[in-house]
């Protein structure tokens, strides 16, 4: 038995986490609050936050202005606005989008010498960073990565620096009024971290004890995201499956769809988790070994794939228009991918990866 496992973020759960922890809060006397533009002023997370900082004495300053898949040039403006605070720590509350750009950010200020052309890559420190999610999707809480996108590069890329957030604060009562579609979305997103962590040539026994785990307590979801009715049971369930699946993916990376949604998020603009799942279908039918696939339809407790699939076709519709040159670029730029290449535990090459996008995309 081989394997590494290791995430070594306090998470701390359960409804009013952020108030009743709040001297979880004391990683430095001035934070920077790294938020979208709207949600977290809408949901209750922002305020929360203010009431702990205050609670335990700390002042803060607030970015609001982190966008979907978030830029380097935002990042660089709010690195500016950080160092002209003087914080020393930050508190990113969010989706993915502002979680990660907390990351970066963190990574920005604690080497101020860094230019924004030269983040991508290496492996440097941050500050301290406290990560609130309100969505359940990307498992940022507990992984190391960042995702950016690169206008230069016309593409969105790892930062690379591994970050874990020192502390997350899960509180399903943010996402209770969280509308059908981004909580499909970004339930997708979930669901996609744990199978491709648990199919991951890096799977190990332990990631595949927390990949199963998740995939199970997904499962018992399925119901209300078919429906778009969630109960604070239902939002709990899948906050916890998608830490969970942050987890797994902090020790296994992701595979095939991560890499080849990439494009379909740059450049038709389709929300991260759907770019994933239109693509599922399809990349699961590349697996030759299918033990481990059948076993996740058990644990999601469906009984075949094709109870699977039509959930998924309901769950990912979509109307995403891309040419025939669109696929064999994108193609291209996938088979160049080699760190998403390598966690597929079975040969593939260009023509797998050009019929998961055209049956996918185009239907034949
Ligand atoms: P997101 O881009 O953070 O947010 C999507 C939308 O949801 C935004 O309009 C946001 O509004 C809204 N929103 C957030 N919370 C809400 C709530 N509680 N109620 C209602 N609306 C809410 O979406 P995401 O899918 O969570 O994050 C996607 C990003 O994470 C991508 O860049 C992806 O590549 C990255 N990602 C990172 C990892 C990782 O390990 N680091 C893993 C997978 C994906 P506001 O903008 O107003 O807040
Ligand atoms: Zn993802």
């Amino acid at each position: 038995m081989e394997g590494i496992y290791f995430v070594p973020t306090k998470i701390v759960m359960g409804k009013d986490a952020v108030i009743k922890n709040s001297g979880d809060f004391k990683w430095g006397k001035k934070a920077l609050i790294v938020t979208g533009k709207n949600s977290s002023k809408k949901n209750g997370s922002l305020e929360d936050v203010e009431a702990a900082l205050r609670q335990e004495g700390i002042s803060y300053a607030i970015f609001d202005e982190i966008e979907e898949n978030p830029c380097l040039e935002t990042i660089e403006k709010a690195k500016a606005f950080g160092l002209n605070e003087g914080v020393d720590f930050i508190v990113g509350i969010g989706g993915g989008s502002p979680l990660d750009a907390a990351k970066a950010i963190g990574v920005m200020l604690q080497n101020p010498e860094l230019e924004i052309d030269n983040l991508i890559g290496g492996n440097l420190q941050s500050l301290p960073i406290i990560a609130i999610p309100t969505t359940a999707g990307t498992g940022s809480e507990t992984t190391q990565y960042a995702i950016l996108t690169n206008h230069k590069a016309q593409t969105k890329m790892n930062m690379g620096h591994s970050i874990f957030a020192k502390v997350a604060f899960l509180d399903a009562t943010y996402m209770m009024n969280m509308p059908a579609d981004i909580t499909r979305h970004t339930g997708i997103d979930a669901l996609t971290h744990l199978v491709e962590s648990y199919l991951s040539t890096k799977s190990n026994a332990l990631s595949d004890l927390v990949a199963e785990q998740g995939i199970k307590i997904w499962g018992e979801c399925i119901d209300s995201l078919l429906s778009g009715y969630f109960t604070y049971e239902t939002r709990e369930k899948l906050l916890l499956a998608s830490t969970l699946g942050g987890v797994a993916i902090a020790n296994t990376g992701t595979s095939l769809p991560h890499g080849m949604g990439y494009p379909l998020t740059y450049y038709k603009k389709v929300p991260h988790g759907l770019a994933n799942g239109v693509l599922y279908i399809h990349y699961l039918k590349v697996f030759k070994d299918r033990s481990k696939v059948e076993k996740i339809h058990q644990l999601l407790g469906l009984n075949s794939h094709i109870e699977f699939e039509k959930i998924l076709t309901i769950l990912c519709t979509h109307a995403i228009q891309v040419t025939e040159e669109e696929i064999k670029a994108y193609t291209s730029s996938m088979c160049s991918n080699e760190a998403k290449l390598k966690n597929h535990p079975e040969e593939v090459g260009y023509e797998d990866i050009y019929n998961i996008y055209k049956r996918s995309l185009q239907g034949n």
